[in-house]
């Protein structure tokens, strides 16, 4: 049985004041059926993790270096993240992927140096709109799928968020046949390579909202979302956390 899991990415927004926002999510959702996860900026995870303790709500990372230290500068290592109190990192974005130039190699090397240092890697993958309107969507997700997810995942340190590049913050969504023909395709290229692939949670990414959430979760091989936007704010966020609940 898979737990779900309403994970948040924050991206480039928050200061110490939407601290608040985690304090309201836990207090609206104390006892959540789902697992609940908020990647904040860097700046924040410390303080987040300190306010979160004891409560539903997991902190982590945006983002970690391959190695475990050295002169990397502006890079932050996954023993600091572990350290800092984060639990997860998300691993392999699009934005990473676009604005730094990481390749499925280099997300593999990030997932792996996560995995030492205990943290659960939320590798991402996804297609252009380009890429879709070719007909190479899974050609593509099968190729970053298989360049990206180290050897050694497991469903207890490896998530995979299919995050299609042209529905983040877009608004803009697969239909649910889209999503569920690419969820389906990951389960099944997974239990070709990993031991216990069924049990590997696989999150759909792209302009989730308490909208459409609940249609997107009742979709085969659905298992949470990674949420950009909406998970800024708790009431938001806390919508789709009670629709994964009652999936
Ligand atoms: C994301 O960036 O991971 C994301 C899914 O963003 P949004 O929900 O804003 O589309």
């Amino acid at each position: 049985m898979r737990r779900k899991l309403a994970a948040g990415n924050w991206k480039m927004n928050g200061l110490a004041a939407s601290l608040a926002e985690v304090e309201a999510l836990a207090k609206a959702h104390p006892a959540p059926r789902s697992e609940v996860l908020i990647c904040p900026p860097a700046t924040l995870i410390a303080q987040m993790a300190w306010k979160a303790k004891g409560g539903p709500v997991m902190v982590g990372g945006q983002d970690c270096h391959p190695e475990a230290s050295g002169a990397h500068t502006g890079d932050i290592a996954a023993a600091m993240l572990k350290d800092a109190g984060a639990s997860h990192v998300i691993l392999g974005h699009s934005e990473r992927r676009a604005d730094h130039g990481e390749t499925d190699a280099v997300v593999r090397a990030k997932a792996e140096a996560a995995h030492a240092a205990g943290l659960v890697a939320v590798i991402c993958l996804g297609e252009t709109e380009a890429q879709r309107d070719a007909g190479t969507t899974l050609d593509v997700i099968g190729s970053q799928l298989r360049g990206s997810v180290p050897a050694g995942a497991t469903a207890a340190n490896t998530v995979i968020a299919y995050e299609p590049v042209w529905a983040i913050g877009t608004g803009r969504t697969p239909t649910l046949a889209q999503i569920a023909e690419v969820h389906d395709f990951l389960r099944a290229d997974l239990a070709t390579r990993l031991a216990g692939a069924a049990d590997v949670r696989l999150l759909y990414g792209g302009s989730v909202k308490p909208s459409n959430a609940a249609e997107i979760f009742a979709t085969s091989n659905v298992d949470g979302a990674l949420v950009g936007g909406a998970s800024l704010k708790a009431a938001e966020f806390g919508a789709i956390l009670a629709a994964l609940d009652a999936a």
